[in-house]
């Protein structure tokens, strides 16, 4: 899986963040906090 925020490659051990009923991973915890600021920036349907 990747970080939607970086496009790293991160594994299920990495810090997450549910949204929309989807679980996204993150590589560092400023990818989670900008991802959880404006979350549709990141999402490719
Ligand atoms: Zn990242």
């Amino acid at each position: 899986m990747k970080d939607p925020v970086c496009d790293m490659d991160v594994t299920e051990k990495n810090d997450a963040s549910e949204y929309e009923g989807k679980v996204y991973h993150f590589c560092c915890a400023s990818c989670k906090m900008a991802f959880e600021q404006n979350p549709k920036q990141f999402i490719k349907e």
